[in-house]
């Protein structure tokens, strides 16, 4: 059972930053409006995030730590109408079987809070505190007890690379949170949470780059695309900056990013490496996000129409900037 669940976690959990994204993820799934992010040594020494989402109901605590344990799925109804990030109750039990957790909840429901200490799978301390409604989950010792993911692990610095590419496309995605990203005792950024995408984009890419962003709003019946993507002059060295999210969640798909590519080449009959940040929002049903446990692959039940739009709309905006 052990080993079932350390191997099950390995595909969750394959290295710090992929806890950031899980942890991140259920505090935005919480509805919370602020997060703060506070990274130590790309994370192999700690990983601490703090929400003030609506916590975390004490007679859930027990069981949060079970394979399977998710408050977010009743029924199969719900399977085919996500809307929140996780849905699978995998994260919480992988991190547990790879390292020791700090956990501080308190829920908007009950009234006092708990505090839960989780050392190699034991509980170790388990108390009432009184603290703020939300959630703080600390992460530490990560991979102590499985050497062969340790040894895997890159320097710290490649894994904080990781770590801040995950952190500044979910900052992206979520105009709407303040997030707060620390590293090493430094504020990296702090995002305003208004909901305006272009104060997070010179957050974190500062105000040059601001200042050569053009803003891409489409929608019809079935999707709406709303975001940024630069002028034809600014290319960066690779597509890393093309990031799409869709209904907040942000994915990976190659053929969005070649749809933006394809809008610059074919304007500009040259190769371009945009910024463009675009969030769609489509009805959860008509795509697949089930593909991969990470859910950062998604599927569409028509690659070809999405492929258009972006292509479309893209075009559009550059066609209308003057260049
Ligand atoms: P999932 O997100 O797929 O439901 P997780 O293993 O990530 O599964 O989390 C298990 C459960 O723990 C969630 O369903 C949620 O009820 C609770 N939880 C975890 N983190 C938080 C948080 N920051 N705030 C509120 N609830 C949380
Ligand atoms: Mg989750």
């Amino acid at each position: 059972e052990d080993t079932i669940n350390k191997i099950a976690a390995g595909e969750v959990i394959d290295r710090p930053a992929s806890v950031v994204k899980e942890l991140v993820e259920n505090s935005i799934d919480a509805e919370a409006t602020s997060i703060t992010i506070d990274i130590k040594n790309g994370g192999k020494s700690l990983i601490s995030v703090i929400d003030n989402g609506y916590g975390i109901m004490r007679d859930d605590l027990p069981y949060l730590f079970e394979r399977h344990a998710t408050s977010k799925i009743n029924s199969i109804e719900d399977l085919m109408n996500i809307r929140t990030l996780g849905f699978r109750g995998e994260a919480m039990s992988s991190i547990v079987a790879v390292a020791d957790i700090e956990l501080e909840s308190q829920s908007k429901d009950d009234s006092i809070g708990s505090r839960i200490i989780i050392n190699s799978g034991r509980i170790i301390d388990k108390k009432e505190i009184s603290t703020s409604i939300g959630t703080i989950v600390k992460v530490k010792n990560l991979f102590k007890n499985t050497p062969a993911r340790l040894k895997f692990l890159k320097s710290d610095k490649t894994e904080l690379n990781y770590i801040t590419d995950i952190v500044e496309k979910i900052a992206l995605s979520n105009s709407h949170i303040a997030i707060k990203y620390i590293v090493d005792d430094k504020i990296i950024f702090h995002t305003p949470g208004n909901g305006d995408l272009l104060s997070v984009i010179q957050c974190i890419f500062g105000t040059k780059t601001a200042k050569m962003m053009l803003p891409v709003d489409y929608s019809n019946q079935s999707l709406s695309i709303h975001g940024f993507t630069s002028k034809p002059e600014l290319s960066k060295g690779n597509s890393n900056y093309i990031i799409f999210a869709i209904n907040n969640r942000v994915v990976k798909n190659n053929m969005l990013k070649e749809a933006v590519k394809t809008a610059y080449r074919t304007l500009l009959m040259n190769n371009r490496y945009p910024i463009s940040i675009l969030n769609i929002s489509i009805n959860p049903k008509v795509i697949d996000v089930n593909v991969h446990p990470t859910k950062a692959e998604i599927k569409f039940a028509d690659n070809k129409s999405v492929f258009n739009l972006i292509y479309y709309s893209i075009s559009q905006v550059l066609n209308n900037s003057n260049m």
